[in-house]
């Protein structure tokens, strides 16, 4: 038997482990310090009442005859796929339901999509950016190359010409710079990839952070993207799904490369390899989509982007570079001082026992920033304030 060497090229997943054992040892010897988290990425508000409700009717439907559902479709009931068919209609996206796929998160859905393209292909990914698009490629032993997001380009690289690229991921809103490209910007990165036949694998998941009608919350919403377009969306962030898993995944069927359709492929690859999210949450999904729903969960990303502002009016009178913060969970950082990521989080820590992310775990371009998350308790988000404020 013989291993998949290529895990060997993995970067040691440290980033969270070391935060942990970094916090964990100054607590030790501060037992009475009171530390503010604000470098989690998880959700912390509850999920909310339209959803609840419909989990429990689901369970108690799951108990009786009538109501007992086995085995669902591979690609997720159509209730749901047509709710979210309708939610992308009314922004003006025009789907069908065949096109949508649910799936247990984005996380999952970016990994396996990776099953239906061949090895041999460019893979360009941005940096810094969420670390699972370069680690799923670097498993299957594809050739990764960068684009750089740097504090020039407000962390939103754009593409060059000069560089071949067969698979391209973009993910706007970003996670970790909070960076959010325009529709210009989307529509110059739609042209690159269709000049050079290339694939985007665009990562929407935190889509419902965009409070301004001119910045785009689908890839699709700019011309020419459902041929050179696969959409990964996630419940996770806009209705505090983190938990209760549930994400869907657009594949146009205007999507054909050597003269295969990857809408095909992909059900083929669902069909063969996935059983379906369980019923009882795709009708907790589904609730979100109501009006009840999407008036509840509007209601919990508000408070978060109100986190976020507070983080932001900071940095504002701090006067540091950042980025983030308006239409997105999260703030990027310019290290202070010019410290490094693993430096500047230690002088948070230590000073004013305030935990963040360091950048450098996002990518090279990552070292000397660092991410604030809005995720938190509004009250902890503002006693974090207030410390690195008396600095
Ligand atoms: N995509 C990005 C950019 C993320 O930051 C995350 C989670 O942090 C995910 C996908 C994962 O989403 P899910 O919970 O749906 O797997």
């Amino acid at each position: 038997m013989k291993v998949n060497q290529n895990y060997k090229k993995l970067r040691d997943n440290y980033l969270f482990v070391e935060i942990g054992r970094r916090t964990s040892a100054f607590w030790e010897t501060h037992p009475e310090t009171d530390i503010v988290r604000l470098g989690i990425g998880d959700v912390t508000q509850p999920l909310c009442p339209a959803v609840v409700d419909a989990l429990k009717t689901a369970s108690e439907e799951m108990g009786t005859v009538a109501g007992f559902h086995g085995y669902g479709p591979e690609q997720g009931y159509a209730f749901l796929r047509e709710a979210i068919r309708d939610a992308y209609g009314a922004r003006g996206v025009s789907l069908d339901a065949s096109e949508i796929f649910i799936s247990d998160g984005a996380k999952s859905d970016t990994g396996n999509m990776l099953d239906i393209f061949d090895r041999d292909n460019v893979v360009l990914v941005p940096d810094p950016v969420y670390p699972v698009y370069v680690d799923t490629n670097l498993m299957l032993g594809r050739e990764v190359i960068f684009a750089g997001g740097v504090e020039e380009n407000r962390f939103l690289p754009m593409p060059d010409p000069r560089v071949r690229a067969d698979i391209i991921y973009l993910c706007s809103p970003n996670n970790p710079t909070g960076a959010v490209y325009g529709r210009e910007a989307l529509r110059e990165w739609v042209d690159y990839a269709r000049a050079q036949k290339a694939l985007i694998l665009f990562d929407a998941a935190y889509e419902c952070f965009i409070r301004d009608d001119s910045l785009p919350r689908s890839i699709y919403e700019i011309e020419g993207a459902y041929d050179c377009a696969i959409e990964f969306c996630s419940l996770s962030k806009t209705a505090g799904f983190t938990g209760t898993r549930c994400g869907y995944t657009v594949v146009p069927h205007a999507l054909e490369y050597e003269g295969t359709r990857l809408n095909k492929m992909w059900l083929r690859r669902q069909t063969t390899k996935f059983n379906g999210v369980p019923y009882i949450i795709q009708r907790g999904a589904q609730a979100v989509f109501t009006p009840e729903g999407q008036r509840q969960v509007r209601e919990i990303t508000d408070y978060y982007l109100g986190n976020a502002r507070i983080l932001a009016d900071m940095l504002d009178r701090l006067g540091v570079f950042y980025t983030g913060g308006r239409h997105a969970p999260y703030l990027w950082l310019k290290c202070p001082g010019g410290l490094g990521s693993w430096e500047y989080f230690d002088f948070l820590l230590t000073k004013a026992h305030v935990v963040g992310t360091p950048g450098a775990g996002f990518g090279q371009n990552g070292e000397g920033f660092f991410r604030l998350s809005s995720f938190g308790d509004r009250a902890r988000v503002q006693t974090a304030v207030e410390r690195i404020l008396a600095l």
